[in-house]
């Protein structure tokens, strides 16, 4: 990228370290970002910035949120005795968008990956080990259906039962390997509504 000035060659590098952004996209970006008004890259750069500092683990539930707990764990309509488990907050927004969830959520921030390295100890078990001594009824392991989401919904499963706490498992309506986040709003209610007792 020796043709643009360094200033251009860095901002288009950095762009094209995101996930999904190759090359051709980082160029578009970047030269759209020079030719915006100045007030709109403020606006742009603060929000990042903001983002990155003031975003942080729910206390409760490990969400990505801006309080010390974020709205589904601090709402008195929600059933805090039902926990539904994912892998993390953009499938508990999935389920969130369907509007018919009722109970609350524990994120994992990732799925056992013996392969790569990820253990029980690398994801948010410990924090759901340690709600599950308050008064739950229903633990729903709503991790994906990948090689990774069913070793961990093994793994839970294997923690919760012995505490007689009610186990269950999405129904598996949901593609093989499909992230969550990508199933439409029916299929997942369906999976939710078919669950299966483990
Ligand atoms: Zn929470």
């Amino acid at each position: 990228m020796d043709y643009y000035s360094s200033q251009i060659s860095n901002l288009i590098e950095e762009l094209a370290r995101l996930p999904g952004i190759g090359s051709k996209t980082a160029q578009r970006l970047a030269f759209h970002i020079i030719n915006m008004p100045e007030e709109q890259v403020e606006r742009l750069s603060s929000s990042l910035i903001s983002a990155k500092k003031n975003i942080h683990y729910c206390q409760v539930c490990c969400t990505l949120t801006d309080g010390e707990l974020c709205p589904i764990c601090a709402s008195v309509k929600r059933n805090h005795r039902q926990i539904m488990v994912v892998e993390n907050t953009r499938d508990l927004a999935a389920y969130e968008k369907t509007g018919k969830y009722e109970g609350v959520y524990h994120v994992l921030h990732g799925a056992i990956s013996p392969m790569l390295g990820i253990g029980p100890a690398d994801i948010r078990l410990k924090e759901l080990l340690l709600r599950l001594q308050g008064e739950v009824d229903e633990v729903i392991i709503a991790t994906n259906s990948s090689l990774e989401g069913e070793a961990t919904a093994m793994y839970i499963s294997k923690l919760v039962k012995p505490a007689g706490i009610k186990v269950t498992r999405i129904a598996s309506g949901v593609p093989v390997g499909g992230d969550l986040e990508y199933i439409d709003e029916v299929t997942l209610l369906r999976a939710l509504d078919g669950r299966v007792e483990l």
